[in-house]
């Protein structure tokens, strides 16, 4: 299906990029909406400032990333920014102690998030059917009189103009990030809102960038220690950028939100359960202030719920689903909604595209969801719900294989495809691995006993 009209993406950040990217196959002209203007270089800016905290980027997103992008890893390369094997050229500290080293064959780059969206943008716009109009702010939709379906959007400029547009599509995607509008959107359309779930385990990080000392020699290029919920609600991050930079993130739960002075920030860094992240950075010399973020809340909204939806308009990203950052799976997860959009395009009639896709969003998101939400239930402060006893029995078995893996590397590998949301989590459930938990109880019992005292 190619479309000879015109679509519309609300949002210039990643997951707007990549939706652009995957509609320029099936229309005419794409056209991004950004409030923003956008740096000249691999900046933050205003309307992404959680660009200044450690990305992760999951290997599943990665691969995603590369395919929409053919070119990409050889411009990353180019750019110097380091391919990164998990497990080899990473040091990750969680319930279990320290992961075992060895080769996953599972790769992807430690990259800062301004530079990341940077790259993809300029390899976007290569793509002459795709444009972006900066400095402009998507203020409502506009629809055919019966209300049926969605014909455009109404834009008005930034920066001191009062000038308004209205710009036509045959469709428009929204992917604004959290602070959507297309609930109250649907609603002057006549539609309902989405329900929400809201999942809240009152997570806040610091960051600061610091210069990689000469003369810093680990085996790791990054270095992750979880927090041990419930004893230990901190943990923290490391991850060798491009240009020799460090990003530090703390980040502390249940309210226990890492202090951004100097002194309090370091302070946190030495309570982490393993000193190795306090002891890089004492060395290290910062390049700029310390960041707070504190918006870190897991947010779905159930588009997928309602009962009447117009043609012509889809959802997706933050906008529709944003998780608590500590799991890096934000850019991963949308990355997975814009290869269901893109299957929706494949697979139907266009007037019907953005029910298809908000129907089977779930399917994208589902996983993630449950695994942030799922380690979230652990800290007591958590406000939304709490976990069922099925999912307490799912955090159990979870904790052995944690314990278990730091011995067998076939356990540690099945892990990160799983946090790396390229397997399912059933694929821990595995005979051979069921079998090897549930004989780990006693381990596992010291080594919680361990973390209890540590925290
Ligand atoms: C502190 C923090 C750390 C994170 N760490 C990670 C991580 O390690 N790994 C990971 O994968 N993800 C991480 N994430 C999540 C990740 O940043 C997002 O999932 C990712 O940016 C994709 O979001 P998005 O494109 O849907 O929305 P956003 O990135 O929020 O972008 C929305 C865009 O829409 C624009 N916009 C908003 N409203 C309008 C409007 N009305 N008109 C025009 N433009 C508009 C904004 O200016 C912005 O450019 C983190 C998030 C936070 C907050």
């Amino acid at each position: 299906m190619m479309s000879d009209g015109s679509a519309i993406v609300i949002g210039g950040s990643l997951v707007g990029l990549m939706a652009a990217r995957v509609l320029a196959d099936y229309f005419e002209q794409v056209t991004i909406i950004e409030r923003d203007r956008f740096p000249a270089g691999p900046e933050p800016r205003a309307g992404v400032p959680q660009a200044r905290h450690l990305h992760v980027l999951l290997a599943r997103g990665n691969q995603i990333m590369q395919r929409l992008f053919p070119g990409l890893d050889a411009e990353l390369d180019a750019a110097g920014v380091s391919r990164v094997e998990l497990g080899y050229d990473t040091a990750i500290y969680t319930r279990g102690g320290w992961g075992p080293r060895f080769h996953s064959g599972i790769f992807t780059r430690s990259i800062s998030r301004a530079l990341l969206e940077h790259t993809v943008r300029a390899r976007l716009l290569a793509y002459g059917r795709v444009s972006i109009l900066e400095g402009w702010q998507a203020d409502g939709l506009i629809a055919h009189p019966d209300g049926l379906r969605v014909t455009g959007v109404t834009i008005q400029a930034r920066g001191g103009s009062a000038e308004t547009r209205t710009l036509d599509a045959a469709l428009v995607v929204d992917a604004s990030g959290r602070a959507s509008r297309a609930p109250e959107w649907l609603q002057s359309l006549g539609y309902d809102a989405p329900q929400e779930t809201i999942i809240n385990a009152f997570l806040g990080y610091a960051s600061r960038w610091y210069e990689k000392p000469a003369g810093f020699a680990t085996f790791w290029k990054d270095l992750l220690i979880a927090s041990l919920p419930p004893y230990n609600a901190r943990g923290g991050g490391l991850w060798e950028v491009e240009d020799g930079r460090w990003v530090v993130t703390l980040a502390g739960a249940n309210r226990d939100y890492p202090p951004t002075d100097e002194a309090g920030f370091m302070d946190f860094a030495r309570s982490l359960p393993v000193p190795d992240l306090y002891d890089a950075i004492r060395q290290a010399r910062p390049l700029g202030e310390i960041y707070g973020y504190r918006r870190t809340e897991n947010r779905w909204r159930h588009y997928e719920r309602l009962s009447r939806w117009p043609e012509g308009f889809a959802v997706l990203g933050d906008a529709a689903c944003g998780f608590n950052p500590i799991y890096g799976q934000g850019m991963t997860v949308g990355a997975l909604q814009v290869e269901m959009l893109e299957s929706c395009l494949r697979t139907g009639d266009l007037p019907g595209v953005g029910w298809r896709f908000q129907k089977g969003m779930r399917a994208a998101v589902q996983a993630a969801w449950l695994m942030a939400t799922g380690e979230d239930f652990r800290y007591p402060a958590t406000e939304g719900g709490r976990p069922d006893l099925a999912s307490r029995l799912v955090q159990r078995y979870v904790d052995r294989f944690q314990v278990l893996l730091a011995d067998d590397t076939k356990m540690a590998r099945a892990f990160l495809e799983v946090t790396n949301l390229m397997q399912p989590p059933e694929s821990l459930f595995r005979p051979a691995f069921a079998w090897r938990v549930l004989r780990g109880g006693s381990l596992d019992g010291r080594r919680a006993a361990a973390h209890r005292a540590a925290g």
